[in-house]
């Protein structure tokens, strides 16, 4: 792994080694269930509520109390989502943006198809949310507005702030995804005014298999998981302590690095990775470009190449990118993100994603547009294609 280029980090990131060090003695010396009362229960009890206050100061939760912890963000979305739903019986209709990930678009799909009305939200060429369209739909019939901060596949950041006013005041609840902008850009759960907002430790350098859900104070929250009293008698189970300790690691982490200037100089190296790319290989797009983006993230289209040879040949070379979310990628089907956005599934399908962290060096960023711009070049030549010319 340690030779990799690694340039995937939406899909997920390697664990920071102050997480493995710090989760480490959970598995080993600190095993206690957070809910024995002895001494060992009590260690894990403290070692939870440290790392709930941790992700509390990271995301702006006001009170770590209003954060629940999960299995990662698709339990927290699928629980908001539901808890949602239920929470006005006689409001039926959904808004959501149409580039949700499918940890939302799954659910509400399954919610369509139990009687709800979904209106997906458009978005322009840039992946910007259409607001005008928001506003319309919006109304007394509305139970909830879905809508993600920052988009995993283009890395464009959604302007939240006026629909979550305008759902709030048609009475609507609002979810937020903010799986990609946690620990990339400055989020604040209280200021955003969402009721329930999702997170994911492996996408800030933390473990697999850990989440967390906002829940607004005075909102309800239907657990998907009933049993024990844990997480506040929001889901029941054994809490993954070695998981939730390494999540608050990841947390303080990702907190020291915004506030020493970390995205402006990861927003300095993805551009560099950019420009380069477009003066040196003809034909390269970058979508979202007009579009305020997170700091890591560059959705990039070389003319007349399949996204997903290129992802294999890149990959020969030891360097990792790929053609969208990890988890539609593995569907081979072209990005629905970038449909949304316009192109067509000729387009959408020359297109790939790098996205960089904060381990990412420049050194590797050379590496990377090396390989990359060889690549296009074999495949085009491979398949007599030729770039329009600018
Ligand atoms: N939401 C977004 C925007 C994501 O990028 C991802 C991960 O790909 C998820 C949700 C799902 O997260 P998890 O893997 O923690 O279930």
């Amino acid at each position: 792994m340690s030779n990799l280029l690694y340039f995937d980090n939406n899909a997920t990131t390697a664990p920071a080694p102050e997480v493995l060090d710090a989760l480490w003695p959970y598995f080993t010396r600190h095993y206690g269930n957070p809910s024995s009362l002895h001494s060992a229960g009590e260690d894990a009890a403290q070692a939870v509520a440290a790392a709930r206050a941790a992700l509390a100061r990271l995301v702006g939760a006001g009170s770590p109390a209003r954060l629940c912890f999960t299995s990662g963000a698709t339990e927290s979305n699928v629980t908001a989502l539901r808890s949602a739903l239920r929470a006005q019986p006689a409001r039926r209709r959904v808004l959501a943006s149409a580039v949700e990930h499918p940890a939302v678009l799954e659910p509400l799909a399954a919610a369509e198809a139990d009687g709800f009305e979904l209106v997906r939200i458009r978005v322009d060429r840039d992946g910007r949310l259409d607001l005008d369209q928001v506003r319309a739909e919006l109304d007394e019939r509305t139970a909830l507005l879905s809508v993600m901060a920052v988009n995993n596949e283009t890395g464009v950041v959604h302007d939240l702030a006026p629909i979550v006013t305008a759902a709030r005041a048609a009475g609507a609840l609002v979810h937020v995804d903010a799986v990609q902008a946690c620990g990339k850009l400055t989020f604040s759960c209280e200021q955003s005014g969402a009721d329930f907002v999702a997170f994911s430790a492996h996408k800030l350098h933390g473990p697999k298999g850990v989440g967390a859900l906002y829940v607004r104070r005075g909102i309800e929250l239907e657990p998907l998981l009933r049993g024990g009293p844990q997480e506040s008698e929001r889901r029941g189970g054994t809490e993954n302590v070695p998981g939730i300790v390494g999540f608050g690691k990841a947390a303080a982490l990702a907190r020291e690095w915004l506030e020493q200037g970390g995205p402006e100089r990861l927003a300095k190296l993805r551009d560099r990775l950019e420009h380069e790319l477009v003066r040196t290989v003809a034909g390269t797009h970058v979508h979202g470009r007009g579009a305020p983006r997170v700091c890591n993230t560059s959705n990039l289209r070389f003319e007349g190449i399949s996204g997903e040879a290129l992802v294999a040949l890149a990959s020969d070379e030891g360097l990792c990118v790929s053609t969208g979310a990890a988890c539609s990628a593995s569907r081979h089907r072209p990005s629905h993100v970038l449909l949304a956005m316009g192109l067509s599934p000729a387009e959408a399908s020359s297109s790939v994603r790098l996205s960089l962290s904060r381990y990412t060096t420049d050194g590797e960023v050379d590496r990377a547009l090396e390989i990359l711009s060889g690549a296009v070049r074999r495949l085009r030549a491979l398949l007599g294609a030729v770039p329009a010319p600018r």
